[in-house]
């Protein structure tokens, strides 16, 4: 720790939720890293569930990987790309982790004899948690984001710790509001100086506010909530519409916001060390070149859950000035005969078949990945996405008819891809999928290779599912490439097709893309898919 005394930071979000509260943590976060400072992101999420593991990506978007294995919000996601580092599994906090905890302490008598309460029991665990992950991590600021709205009951217990904190440590409170406006340049402040109330009446005064709005807040605006809230001015910041959310901590810092920080928490501004950072929105603001690529799925209706793998695109993107347009393909659209296979990848210059779980839109993904395949159309699997690019090649070209997964078709004649060894015996649903960083290594001369341009790799991973062993060299003899296994050579983890760009991996590499060290083969990706449109 580089500061005398750590410093905390608790980002609330009040008025409304999808404001971008996890994207403003993030941003603010970054603007202190990019001064020097080492910081720790904390997620608070109030729900009883111990982990995201069990969350239907419909309801919640994506579950988020760490390397310790992990499964957490997708903010985590922002946390790491906004700052390239790797957060482990105490950054998450959630009710259930709480509730569990204590319960299990009460349970072996560690409370001697006392009643067991909210306030002080778990509003002392909360507090202890924050700052053991400053310890722990040594940080020198620990930024908490507070999931939900205020006013939630779901984090009102973790409200309360931060109140207490507040007289304990140096607290900063950062409360995302939203300013609507009914008529052009008529911003109303008014749910505003509510949503502040409520909080003040939880014994918590923001220090900062900042104004998520459609239209630039006016000075009357700002007045109105500097008056109202008890927040001068300059601290009242605005945060607007954006081409790109990489952008969100360069406007922060046009209106000052690391000086203000800085001075509030007391630490010496050494200057600001953007250079790299702003180099990288200005390629993302200002690509040359602009592709389409198709992601299929069933949970294309909530684009949330396939966060990584969008942002992963922006980032390999960046990395060749090119944008990437993504087109959304429902894959059962396909099997019901909705749309042709040919109509909906007409207009794409690549494909990618993310993570998946369950049968609904499989047979679409697969004729999706046969056109590329025949095509010539480069191709992207990822987990679920390396499964069915297996059961293409075993059904239409080594011969294999009605290959499948086990996971699809427990009675298929040829289960190329089947349960984990491991996994058979598991009867519990949470936390026990193959998860986290696992390596993985590269056969040489491969496109995989050339793309990480190492022979040992490392990625996340989620499944339950592999390839199946029994197969491999029918496989390989009839010309799929196995360009990865694990380190003992028992889980086949990437496979390629001999021609073509074709690439499919039993990882997540998605979870791992930051914009300043984007995935090698996303960035691999893009540019084949580059290449493919100079030709044709
Ligand atoms: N359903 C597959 C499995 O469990 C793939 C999982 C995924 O894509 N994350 O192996």
């Amino acid at each position: 720790m580089r500061l005398k005394k750590r410093k905390y930071i608790v980002v609330l979000g009040s008025l409304m939720s999808g404001l971008g509260k996890g994207i403003l943590a993030a941003s603010i976060a970054k603007l202190l890293q990019c001064r020097g400072l080492k910081i720790s992101p904390i997620k608070f999420d109030g729900y009883l569930n111990v982990d995201c593991g069990t969350m239907n990506p419909y309801r919640h978007g994506e579950v988020f990987v760490l390397d310790d294995g992990t499964e957490c919000d997708m903010d985590f996601g922002t946390y790491e790309r906004f700052l390239n580092i790797d957060l482990e599994g105490k950054n998450s906090i959630t009710g259930g982790k709480l509730f569990r905890g204590i319960i299990e302490k009460e349970r072996r008598g560690g409370f001697l004899g006392r009643d067991v309460q909210i306030v002080p029991h778990l509003t002392d665990e909360i507090k202890d948690w924050v700052r053991r992950v400053g310890e722990e991590q040594d940080a020198d600021v620990v930024i908490v984001e507070v999931g939900g709205t205020v006013g939630d009951i779901e984090n009102a217990y973790f409200l309360e710790a931060m109140r207490q904190f507040a007289s304990e440590e140096d607290v900063l409170f950062v409360q995302l509001t939203f300013v609507p406006s009914l008529s052009e340049g008529e911003l109303k402040t008014k749910p505003t100086q509510h949503a502040n109330r409520l909080i003040q009446s939880m014994g918590i005064h923001p220090d900062i506010i900042v104004c998520r709005q459609n239209e630039p807040l006016t000075r009357e605006a700002r007045e109105k909530i500097s008056m109202f809230c008890n927040v001068p001015q300059e601290k009242i910041f605005d945060d607007p519409p954006l081409e790109t959310i990489y952008e969100l901590p360069m406007i922060l810092e046009k209106q000052r916001m690391s000086e203000i920080l800085l001075r509030e928490l007391g630490v010496d501004d050494k200057g600001e060390d953007m250079k790299q950072w702003r180099q990288l929105v200005e390629k993302i603001k200002n690509p040359k070149k602009e592709i389409t690529v198709a992601i299929t799925g069933k949970y294309t209706a909530v684009k949330d859950a396939y966060v990584s793998v969008k942002e992963a695109l922006v980032h390999g993107g960046a990395y060749n000035s090119a944008k990437v347009r993504v087109k959304w393909v429902e894959t059962s659209d396909i099997e019901e005969g909705r749309a042709s296979v040919k109509e909906l990848l007409a207009d794409c210059n690549g494909v990618i078949v993310p993570g998946g779980y369950g049968s609904r839109g499989t047979e679409g993904k697969i004729a999706c990945i046969k056109y590329a395949r025949e095509e010539g159309l480069p191709f992207l699997g990822l987990c679920f996405g390396l499964q069915m690019a297996v059961v293409e090649w075993a059904r239409n070209v080594a011969g294999l008819k009605n290959a499948n997964s086990t996971e699809i078709d427990p009675n298929t004649p040829y289960p190329v891809i089947d349960l984990l060894p491991e996994q058979r015996s598991i009867k519990e649903k949470g936390g026990n999928q193959r998860l986290g960083a696992w390596e993985c290594r590269l056969k040489k001369g491969t496109r995989t290779y050339e793309a990480y341009g190492k022979e040992k790799i490392s990625e996340r991973h989620r499944h339950r599912y592999e390839v199946n062993n029994d197969y491999v060299n029918r496989l390989e003899e009839s010309g799929l490439v196995i360009a990865g296994t694990s380190p003992d050579g028992s889980i086949v983890e990437v496979v390629e097709w001999p021609d073509g760009w074709g690439v499919a991996t039993q990882a997540h590499p998605e979870l791992k893309s930051r914009l300043e060290q984007p995935a090698p083969l996303f960035v691999a990706f893009v540019k084949a898919c580059l290449d493919v449109e100079k030709k044709a």
